[in-house]
């Protein structure tokens, strides 16, 4: 695969899901992360915005509910590189009925060389790296590249 530069911008596009067992654990995160978060552009699954937007009362973009497709819209914006952050506290004690969906979106925010958070102590770290608070690269699939390289 060749990769090519991708401008992340001060402003982050940050995309924010929990399964509900660990829907508790991201809102305690994400209030002691408020003023962080209100620097950036917020997403996020249905059921996490709701919540979030009600206890963070900051404006939240919300796709559908994860187990309907939310999981897959969020995995799609990636894929456009409309999205440079992922905070996802999945649940590792219990099998979602979306389960494909989960890997699916997990999986293209590693295609797309994304920052994944997955539990309180990764996205402490993510969140007191200096790059949130400043424009960085970042190396992305060059799809022109690719499409050259295919043999059909
Ligand atoms: P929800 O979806 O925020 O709508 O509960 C989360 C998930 O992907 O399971």
């Amino acid at each position: 695969m060749e990769y090519k530069t991708h401008v992340v911008p001060v402003k982050k596009n940050i995309a924010l899901v929990a399964h509900d067992k660990k829907k508790e654990e991201l809102v305690e995160w994400a209030l002691r992360h408020r003023d962080e978060l209100a620097n950036h552009e917020l997403y996020a699954t249905g059921t996490t915005g709701s919540l979030l937007e009600k206890k963070l009362s900051l404006p939240i973009k919300k796709f559908i509910s994860g187990p309907l497709g939310g999981d897959q819209q969020i995995g799609a914006l990636i894929s456009e590189s409309k999205l440079d952050l992922l905070v996802f506290f999945w649940d590792p004690f219990e099998s979602q009925p979306h389960d494909p969906d989960v890997k699916a979106l997990l999986r293209i925010a590693a295609v797309w060389n994304i920052p994944v958070a997955c539990n309180q102590s990764s996205a402490e770290f993510m969140f007191s790296s200096d790059m949130m608070g400043k424009s960085h690269e970042r190396k992305i699939p060059d799809y022109e590249q690719y499409l050259k390289s295919r043999p059909f």
